[in-house]
């Protein structure tokens, strides 16, 4: 959904289905790991803009499964 790179300002994580960046240091580090809040961030960027990274898709129900012919 994203991927690391460096620019002369640091390290940023970059979309990969469009421009967006999120720049590390652009976190305050006195909170918590600046990467992994610049990673949520784009996680949340994804999922918002994108409809990407959701965990609670229900799995399609095959109803296949619950017949047993025997
Ligand atoms: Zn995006």
């Amino acid at each position: 959904m994203y991927r690391i790179s460096k620019d002369p300002d640091g390290v940023i994580l970059i979309c990969h289905d469009c421009p967006h960046v999120e720049h590390i240091d652009a976190f305050d580090e006195s909170v918590g790991s600046r990467r992994t809040q610049a990673a949520r961030a784009m996680q949340a960027h994804s999922r918002d803009e994108h409809g990407a990274g959701s965990v609670l898709k229900p799995v399609p129900k095959d109803d296949s499964l619950m017949a047993h012919p025997d």
